[in-house]
């Protein structure tokens, strides 16, 4: 029987994606609520990698699966990096991203628009051994939203090797440099290595 691997998160567009990426290492993936483990989750490190282990690490005390937990955000270098792990709580969850996006573009007019996003992914094993995984990709916020696929900030996450926002390019081409891309890599990496 292949092993079970909980993917700690309630988002259907990363469950498909870690479903699509992970799917031929043999393993059956499963969301927190497959897997019936409903625990209250508080977000309150002060990096990436902390909030993935914490994610990661509340799920696992419910289990004796493996599991994965996820923690990404945009790093503006003009806001001193903010709005970082606070990404998806900034001005507010239910503010629109058109309005996060100006905001954001406000605040960089005159000033550097160097920016990254970054994803950690923690993985914790059957034997309680954690790790962490991140990966970053370098950019620029744009001086106009442009594109409409993708989401979040990627309207005005400009990738200058592409010439071209995150938000105007296929899926395929986002996740072949993207944050998320390259931590879920060294993951894969890590977990092709310890199946052997
Ligand atoms: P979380 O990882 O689910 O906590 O979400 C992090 C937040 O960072 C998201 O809600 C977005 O605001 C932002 N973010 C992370 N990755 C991306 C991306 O690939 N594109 C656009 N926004 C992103």
């Amino acid at each position: 029987m292949s092993k079970r691997l909980i993917f700690a998160t309630g988002n259907a567009g990363k469950m498909r994606e870690i479903r699509e990426i992970l799917g031929d290492l043999g393993y059956e993936i499963l969301s927190m609520k497959e897997a019936g483990i409903d625990v209250e989750i508080e977000e309150n490190g002060k990096t990436f990698e902390e909030n993935a282990l914490i994610k990661a690490r509340a799920v696992a005390a419910c289990c004796d699966d493996l599991v994965l937990a996820d923690d990404s955000g945009l790093e503006v270098d003009a806001m001193d990096k903010a709005p970082g792990v606070y990404s998806a709580r900034f001005l507010g969850y239910d503010t629109p991203y058109e309005e996060k996006n100006q905001y954001i573009m406000d605040q960089v007019e005159g000033k550097t628009r160097t920016a990254r996003y970054v994803c950690a992914i923690a993985y914790v094993e059957e034997d309680g051994a954690r790790h962490v995984f991140t990966g970053v990709v370098e950019g620029e916020i744009a001086d106009h939203a442009r594109g409409e696929k993708g989401f979040g900030y990627d309207p005005i996450f400009y990738y200058p090797p592409y010439g071209a926002t995150l938000a105007e390019v296929s899926e395929e081409k986002k996740n072949a440099i993207s944050h998320r891309g390259r931590a879920l890599a060294q993951l894969i990496a890590y977990m092709k290595e310890a199946e052997r």
